[in-house]
């Protein structure tokens, strides 16, 4: 049975792919602390289905534990302190996880585990403010953010061990990806609480965003620049590209996004439509939420992935948002219920 180790099981991603991984027979340890394990979490109707081994990834006696322990055939490094915007305010935080995190990971495969084959969760995010578009596995990149500069280090520091040591280690570049399982500090979902408020006639919301506020606040959604574009898949489309990259014979990084561009306009229209409302009686642009360095357009070009993966997205951007929309409905009708 091949064994696969997943850091970050308790997020949007570890816990989509554990689901996966364990539908193809694989033997699953998720990586986690041992709170975040504790507290509801993405992951935690697999409880009975996985083995979890507690640590912290800026610990590098945690993770090399981990590793020595499942003696994974597989790796998939997702542990990340992943929001962007929250990156200015735990720079230091942001590097230690997301950047020598993973570097104690790869030392540590290294050492107990030179024959696994280790994907690293790169992002998008690294391009930042690049003039041309779409990016591809050549684009340069030019982070905007601290979340970005910490991944494109351990992007270079992946690529770096791979060529140096002769590791398996290959980055997935991925473009945004959503769900019901991202949290609501994550634009999309936000949205697609904004539109589960309207329908159910909620005009406060329980839910408050980065500045304490309601999310919604006198039947309004806050949102920063609405002219923002991004480029939006469905997160178990990009899990099974994960592994779709570890079953290639040699370690390389692949784009993974689905090369269509929609801007947060865009987005907030399809989420409004689901529930039959105009977006604009309901949503404005409040410039406290704009971020400092906002990347203007993020595009894909997953020609690569196409070609060598023969990858594909199957969900739609209407039809991610219209699944958002109702899981967030129905989660604030049961907390009507209640
Ligand atoms: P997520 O839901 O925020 O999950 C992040 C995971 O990292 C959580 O399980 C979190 O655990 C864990 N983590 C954070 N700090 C940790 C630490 N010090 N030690 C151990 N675990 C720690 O993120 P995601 O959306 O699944 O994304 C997965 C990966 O893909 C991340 O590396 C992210 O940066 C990258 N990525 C995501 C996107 C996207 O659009 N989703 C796009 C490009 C790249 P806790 O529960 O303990 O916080």
């Amino acid at each position: 049975m091949t064994r696969a180790l997943i850091t970050g099981i308790t997020g949007q991603d570890g816990s989509y792919l554990a689901e996966f991984l364990l539908d193809k027979g694989y033997e699953v340890f998720g990586f986690a602390r041992q709170t975040s394990w504790y507290r509801p979490n993405c992951a935690s109707h697999l409880a009975h289905r996985l083995t979890v081994l507690f640590g912290d990834m800026t610990e590098g006696t945690d993770i090399g534990n981990a590793i020595q322990e499942s003696k994974p055939d597989e790796i998939y490094n997702l542990a990340s302190q992943s929001r962007p915007g929250e990156s200015w305010a735990t720079a230091p935080e942001t590097l230690l996880v997301n950047g020598l995190g993973a570097v104690r990971l790869f030392e540590s495969v290294r050492h107990n585990k030179p024959n696994a084959r280790v994907y690293h969760a790169s992002s998008s995010e690294m391009y930042g403010r690049t003039a041309s578009g779409p990016q591809n596995e050549s684009t340069a990149f030019n982070p905007a953010n601290p979340y970005a500069a910490a991944k494109v280090y351990a992007h270079h520091m992946a690529a770096i061990y791979r060529d140096s040591y002769g590791l398996y280690i290959a980055n997935g570049i991925l473009f945004n990806h959503e769900s019901e399982r991202r949290p609501l500090h994550f634009l999309a979902q936000k949205v697609a609480y904004g539109a589960a408020c309207a329908s159910l006639g909620i005009a406060n919301s329980p839910d408050r965003n980065e500045r304490g506020r309601p999310i919604v606040e006198d039947g309004k959604l806050a949102l920063g620049n609405l002219a923002v574009a991004r480029d939006w898949g469905y997160a178990p489309d990009f899990v099974r590209a994960m592994w779709m990259i570890l079953q290639q014979e040699k370690p390389t990084d692949f784009v993974i996004g689905t090369g269509k561009l929609h801007t947060l306009n865009d987005l907030c229209e399809a989420a409004y439509r689901c529930i039959g409302l105009d977006w604009e009686q309901c949503v404005f642009s409040d410039p406290a939420l704009v971020r400092p360095l906002e990347p203007g357009s993020s595009l894909a070009d997953p020609s690569r992935a196409r070609k060598v993966l023969g990858w594909q997205p199957t969900v739609s951007f209407e039809e991610m948002v219209a699944k958002m929309v109702r899981a967030q409905v129905k989660r604030l009708q049961s907390l009507i219920d209640n």
